[in-house]
């Protein structure tokens, strides 16, 4: 067994200098399994190549809320021609769609985050995949969106933070959640309130390396090496074993990435 490290920047090139000893790392702490967003159409022959490289690694396609500004809307169309034309040619490789979603903390027109989430929400029916859905400040016109799109394809709501309510609203959904770092800090009482009493089978651990350290570790590079960290703090908070931890949240890694299978 092991842990999955369900959202990680591996590919950002904070990275570059010393991917194979952070992946080596990783291993050596049994973080074995690591899903990797999907961030721009330009970023996606790295992600490729990661994958063909790193059997650990699992990759997703898509567009980032953050990466829109490279975008113009009028030429939108074509960015998604060519990224649909991408996972046509590599479905075989992709596991997820995303990172997508709604980001009310940026400069970004939310009229055109949700015509590209919505177009993603489409591409994860054509190619029946799971999605990966990014949230800030978004939470009411995510839960519409993702009602509206019908998808079947099951998603993890990376780095959840919000009420028990919107917790089980995702979770009715199909949804896992994602958790990471914020539990580790005392800020973050409100979202461990909302985990504490949710069954371990709807939550998935992430560190969303190299962004989000560990209360402790601020100001440094964040690493799929403090996983196990993420996992004990889980298993503190919910009093079962770390061990428990890892071995529910790899099973339910597995379970979102077959949720969209072809076979
Ligand atoms: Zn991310």
């Amino acid at each position: 067994m092991g842990f999955a490290d369900s959202h990680c920047h591996i590919d950002l090139p904070d990275f570059d200098a010393d991917r194979d000893k952070v992946l080596e790392a990783a291993l050596a702490l049994s973080v074995n399994k690591i899903l990797v967003p999907g961030l721009s159409l330009s970023r996606m022959d790295k992600l490729l190549s990661l994958k063909r490289r790193y059997e650990m690694l699992d990759i997703c396609a898509g567009f980032h809320p953050y990466f829109l500004h490279e975008i113009k809307p009028s030429v939108w169309p074509q960015y998604l021609d060519k990224m649909t034309a991408f996972i046509a040619q590599h479905r075989q490789h992709i596991s997820a769609i995303g990172e997508c979603g709604l980001d009310g903390s940026i400069d970004i027109p939310m009229a055109f985050q949700i015509e590209v989430l919505h177009a993603q929400f489409e591409l994860a029916r054509r190619f029946l995949l799971p999605i990966v859905l990014h949230h800030r400040q978004s939470h009411n016109e995510l839960i519409r969106m993702i009602k509206q799109a019908k998808h079947q394809h099951r998603g993890v709501i990376h780095a959840f933070s919000g009420s028990q309510q919107i917790a089980q609203t995702y979770i009715d959904l199909g949804f896992y959640l994602g958790i990471g770092g914020t539990i580790t800090y005392p800020r973050g009482k409100k979202t461990r309130d909302a985990i504490v009493d949710i069954d371990l089978k709807h939550l998935l651990l992430e560190t969303d390396a190299p962004d989000m350290p560990l209360c402790g570790f601020q100001g440094q590079r964040n690493s799929p090496t403090q996983l196990p960290k993420v996992a004990s703090a889980l298993a503190e908070l919910k009093g079962i074993s770390r061990d428990e931890v890892g071995q529910v949240t790899s099973n339910n890694y597995k379970s979102l990435l077959s949720s969209g299978s072809i076979s």
